[in-house]
């Protein structure tokens, strides 16, 4: 019953599919890391699905970026999470972080599947918006300056969008 959602990069040297309960594209992600390295609007936005049914092609012109995160107070640190790009024509892929497992976040951006139109959007990491970005805010969305409260799984199953 889960949703295959397919994905490429630009230029087609890697491909992915992965099923996923989750495929509403509804959290947009205004951090720098997402804006740089993804993000066309000011923002990305990042899905979810399962891990372990990951299929890749083109693993070769696969990398793997981990971002630096520095603090408020410029203590910085490197990211567990591994960013996936094509080498070849740089798009962003999905993100895979080892302290989760099971669950992988590809970009909407490389998305090639139909995915459904949220009923409502949720808008992250406000406070690191670049100043020429003007958040389009609907009636129903949510805004949070960092992290949202409520996981992509809560999400879906409090409107009745999960997928079994
Ligand atoms: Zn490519
Ligand atoms: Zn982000």
């Amino acid at each position: 019953m889960t949703v295959r959602i397919e994905g490429s990069c630009r230029c087609g040297a890697v491909r992915f599919a992965c099923e996923s309960h989750t495929p509403y594209p509804y959290q947009l992600c205004y951090c720098g890391i997402c804006r740089k390295t993804a993000g066309g609007g000011g923002f990305a936005i990042n899905l979810m699905g399962d891990a372990a049914s990951l299929e890749v092609d083109g693993k070769r012109t696969l990398r793997i970026w981990h971002a630096e995160l520095c603090d408020d107070d410029g203590n910085c640190e490197t990211s567990a999470g591994e960013r996936h790009f094509c080498a070849r024509c740089a798009s962003a892929l999905w993100l895979f972080d080892p302290r989760w497992p099971e669950l992988v976040h590809p970009f909407a951006s490389a998305v090639d599947s139909d995915l459904p139109v949220p009923p409502a959007r949720v808008h992250m990491m406000l406070r690191y918006a670049a100043s020429w970005v003007e958040p389009l805010i609907g009636r129903d969305d949510q805004t949070f300056q960092d992290y949202p409260d409520q996981s992509i799984e809560q999400w879906h199953r409090q409107r009745g969008l999960w997928i079994p």
